[in-house]
């Protein structure tokens, strides 16, 4: 049984912030199967009842995917417009899981999805620089100084893209097309696109094949799997 921190779980139970959490604990306002506990360090699984100011809070079991998203389908738990979402995919799992940062409708590939609001927070704030390597099939054979470029940074809305790596997948001479793998830590919208357009060679295709160590190995589009408890404390 995973054992977790004590002011993770509150605040995961969506009582408090972690912050917070930590300032009822210290203020004695937490208990562990009865006992007032101070300590900030202290562990706990969901074998434990823990009690904020008197109220046993819910803990809820935690659930991770990784999905191989399909073109054509909204990273969103639903849509306005009727059009399918990744959560479509899920209809067996009775957590209400979300999409961990967004795919865009046409780009295909990689996508974590969980209801540890805790987990998505993290990976998704910009401090972490959690690595994505995206396959793009683009317009053109980029030259040796837009590649540069690319991998510099480029100006995109008017600020200016964290340093890439990119590597050459493969070239389509007589379709004048190519195929570059792009990773970027960074989560901007539509990011990718608008770097390849920025040195003159639009997207055509996109997908996002790595998300930090995982990759879609033994996934079709369309189907999942659950992250083992080692990917997902390794992600952490
Ligand atoms: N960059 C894009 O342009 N689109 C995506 O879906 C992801 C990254």
């Amino acid at each position: 049984m995973t054992k977790e921190r004590l002011q993770k779980v509150i605040a995961q139970a969506g009582i408090a912030s972690r912050r917070a959490a930590e300032k009822l604990i210290m203020a004695g306002k937490v208990r562990v199967n009865g006992n007032v506990v101070t300590e900030l360090g202290t562990k706990v699984t969901t074998a434990d009842l823990i009690q904020v100011n008197g109220r046993a809070i819910e803990q809820q079991k935690k659930d991770y995917y990784l999905f191989y998203k399909p073109r054509g389908v909204i990273s969103a738990v639903s849509d306005n417009k009727g059009r399918k979402v990744v959560t479509d995919y899920f209809s067996a799992v009775k957590e209400r899981i979300y999409p961990i940062g967004r795919l865009d409708y046409d780009t295909s590939g990689i996508l974590l999805l969980t209801n540890d609001g805790d987990l998505a927070n993290h990976l998704m704030h910009p401090r972490f620089k959690i690595e994505k390597t995206y396959l793009a099939k683009v317009e053109g054979i980029p030259s040796n100084e837009e590649l540069k470029k690319l991998s510099r940074g480029v100006l995109i809305d008017g600020k200016k893209t964290s340093p890439a790596k990119v590597k050459k997948f493969s070239i389509n001479l007589s379709k004048q097309t190519s195929l570059w793998l792009l990773t970027i830590h960074e989560g901007r919208n539509h990011q990718v696109k608008k770097m390849f357009a920025a040195i003159g060679h639009p997207v055509i295709k996109l997908k996002r094949q790595n998300y930090s160590f995982l990759d879609l190995a033994g996934l079709m589009p369309g189907q999942y799997r659950q992250l083992s408890h080692q990917e997902v404390e390794q992600l952490k």
